[in-house]
């Protein structure tokens, strides 16, 4: 069970405020790290990116896990990216492949996936299975922070926390409810 809060938009704008703590540990506030939440719609041709910035308080500790984290995860993504790509490429030679097809799209595409399931989610599942802080940064697939979900729509934005605590007190706060969602 996951706990949503649904934030919505009022003229163009999503008014929040944060209580003065911590949103990962509820210590007093000592950071306050902008995080965009976007969203984009429509066809091809026509799409259309909304995006909302909010200003999250964090402590100390937790502003710089935050960005710490997120950095090593992204560099070892990008390890693992360029390691699959090699192998790809001498796939490619050893099958000795002529197609340009599977050369230029396939292989590419192939060796992105397996960066993403083995550098992202793999690497993600593993570390946090031990390391409860990266267990709590949000999902490849979301935005936000260290603690903090944020999933926007076209007229609502939803924040869901990992402490209870500081869900209930941003809900009462902004005199939002806590819907509570399956994962
Ligand atoms: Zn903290």
């Amino acid at each position: 069970m996951t706990d949503l809060i649904k934030i919505p938009m009022v003229d163009g704008k999503f008014n929040v405020s944060f209580p003065g703590k911590c949103v990962y540990c509820g210590k007093p506030q000592e950071f306050i790290v902008p995080i965009t939440a976007s969203h984009s719609s429509g066809g091809r041709y026509n799409r259309i990116r909304q995006s909302a910035t909010f200003q999250v308080p964090y402590c100390q500790e937790h502003s710089q896990s935050n960005k710490k984290y997120r950095t090593w995860l992204g560099a070892i993504f990008f390890v693992c990216l360029a390691f699959s790509c090699a192998a790809q490429l001498m796939i490619s030679f050893a099958l000795d492949l002529q197609e340009t097809f599977q050369i230029c799209v396939l292989g590419p595409a192939l060796a992105l996936a397996f960066a993403f399931l083995v550098g992202n989610l793999g690497v993600r599942k593993v570390w946090g299975s031990f390391d409860q802080t990266v267990a709590d940064l949000p999902r490849s697939a979301v935005d936000g922070g260290l603690g903090l979900e944020m999933a926007m729509g076209t007229d609502t934005v939803g924040f869901s926390f990992s402490n209870d605590i500081i869900a209930q007190e941003f809900a009462r706060l902004n005199g939002l409810t806590i819907e509570y969602v399956n994962d």
